[in-house]
């Protein structure tokens, strides 16, 4: 029996994290769960899998929750950064599914390896924060990182068996998002309706727009690079509007290897969750004579200036990336509440990356001040302007 903890369980990838956990009772067992908004739901995700702690946000959160449990309820309800560390450490827990979203996964991520957990990563800005840091540190704990995004996971499957010397290349492919095809000249007048429909997956809000802007695929180049150790040059993304095709690996001898699903998250999260197993999932093969084409083009990094600035930053190292990633939260909510236009994202961003001067080698210390100063930084150009901002 694996024991979990589901460091966001409200969300898309918890909940489908979750739903792996009930197909599988002999199996999985949860220890703990948090969340932050939706505490009905995680009322009764505590109610249907009896978790020994579950932790959210703030106290206000908890005294809701506790009014929301049924009458004998066994968990303990927690609240606070603290107790978000309670339920990525529990004793009993072997396995991590980190699946928060954005860089108020990091500080989890890494006191769960700390503590000699096993991870699902889903959290990518845990990597693209702090990816250096966070591997040395697996190593020492003798932690395993095994990938949830979908990419990834596909990367990992791929080199699966094969040397790591062999290794030439990394296709990571996108599906490019809904705006695709879409003219530079349309960006501004892109709503957040627009930006919230994806074509191939359904996904949290932060993530679709990210996807939306292509700033998704650029932080996964990143998470890339210290998954798998590899250099930037290294990798290469390749749009597959399909979404069939989740990644590729390309070796010496040009043999290329790829890996192929529909589009469900569950195929990868059952992966991590049973690696080296493969669980029964019920997720359907491709229907390829309907599917048709698998194309490929290259990605258009004048039209999708995000994927761009997630390159520089990914080049640069230091402290860069995680700057990038903080100004990207506050450009993308921003975004979301509708006081800066679609088009205006990767102005925002860039802004805040030449402002800042990077630390190299950083320690969390330093990470966590560079974040901090980004979303100060951003915010402040963002919501001290009058009207929309102008960057
Ligand atoms: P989501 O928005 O659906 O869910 C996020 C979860 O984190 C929720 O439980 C929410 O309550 C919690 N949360 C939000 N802010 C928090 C905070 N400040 N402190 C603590 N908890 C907080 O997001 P998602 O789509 O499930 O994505 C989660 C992570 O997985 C992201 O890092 C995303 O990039 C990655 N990911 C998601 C997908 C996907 O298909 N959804 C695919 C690949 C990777
Ligand atoms: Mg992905």
């Amino acid at each position: 029996m694996k024991k979990l903890s589901i460091l966001g369980a409200t969300g898309s990838i918890g909940q489908n994290a979750l739903s792996i956990v009930e197909k599988f009772p002999d199996r999985f067992s949860v220890a703990a769960l948090t969340g932050k908004t939706n505490l009905e739901l995680l009322a009764r995700q505590i109610d249907r899998f009896s978790p020994d702690i579950a932790a959210v946000f703030d106290e206000n959160g908890a005294a809701e929750l506790k009014t929301l449990l049924p009458s004998g309820c066994r968990t303990e309800v927690i609240h606070g950064e603290e107790a978000y560390i309670a339920a990525a450490t529990h004793p009993a827990v072997d396995m991590v599914v980190s699946a928060m979203v954005g860089g108020a996964g990091l500080l989890p991520t890494v006191a769960a390896i700390n503590a000699k957990k096993d991870i699902a990563l889903a959290n990518k800005e845990t990597l693209v924060m702090a990816g250096d840091l966070v591997m040395e540190k697996a190593r020492e704990n003798n932690v395993r990182i095994l990938p949830v995004d979908s990419e990834h996971s596909a990367i990992f499957q791929c080199i699966a068996g094969n040397r790591r010397a062999d290794l030439e290349k990394i296709f990571l492919t996108a599906s490019g998002g809904p705006f695709l095809d879409r003219g530079k000249a349309d960006f501004a007048s892109i709503t957040v309706e627009d930006a919230l429909a994806h074509p191939t997956w359904q996904m949290g809000s932060k993530i679709t727009i990210d996807s939306a802007t292509m700033m998704n695929k650029g932080l996964e180049v990143i998470e890339a690079k210290h998954l798998f150790g590899v250099s930037h040059e290294s990798i290469e993304v390749l749009i597959h509007p399909q979404s069939i095709i989740h990644s590729m690996v390309a070796f010496l001898d040009g043999t290329v290897i790829a890996q192929m699903g529909i589009p469900d998250m569950k195929g990868a999260i059952a992966h991590a969750l049973a690696y080296p197993e493969r669980l029964p999932i019920g997720v359907p093969l491709p229907d390829f004579p309907a599917i048709g084409n698998l194309s490929f083009r290259a990605p258009d990094l004048i039209k999708f200036q995000c994927l761009a600035l997630a390159f520089n930053a990914c080049e640069s190292g230091g402290t860069l990336p995680a700057v990038l990633n903080a100004a990207n939260e506050i450009a993308v909510s921003a975004f979301l509440a509708r006081r800066i236009g679609f088009d205006q994202i990767p102005g925002v961003i860039k802004e805040t990356m030449d402002l800042h001067v990077p630390v190299m080698s950083p320690a969390l210390n330093d990470i966590l001040a560079a974040d901090r100063w980004a979303r100060d930084a951003t915010q402040n150009r963002i919501y001290k302007s009058k009207g929309k901002a102008t960057a």
